[in-house]
């Protein structure tokens, strides 16, 4: 299955996420030095967050907690974005 070039969950994500070594994390062991309850993913918006009901608490994020991409999106988009994942974490 391709994506189609337009996908709506699209907008220069490229320029901070091509190539980059993501660790796939519950959201409640994150290290973040600004003290945020929640996150949304990348592409699709959806939220990260551990104490938000029916929001996401894990998913796929940079090593400097930055940036949160859901199971689906990391799916839809790994091989665009040529994401390596790191298993050590
Ligand atoms: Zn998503």
């Amino acid at each position: 299955m391709t994506l189609p070039p337009d996908d709506w969950r699209l907008f220069k994500q490229e320029n901070y996420l091509l190539g980059k070594t993501l660790y796939f994390k519950k959201y409640s062991d994150r290290q973040l030095t600004a003290n945020r309850d929640h996150d949304h993913c990348s592409f699709c918006t959806e939220k990260f967050s551990d104490v938000i009901p029916n929001a996401l608490t894990q998913g796929y994020t940079t090593e400097d907690g930055y940036h949160w991409i859901c199971e689906k999106c990391f799916a839809d988009f790994k091989d665009k974005f040529k994401w390596t994942v790191n298993p050590a974490l």
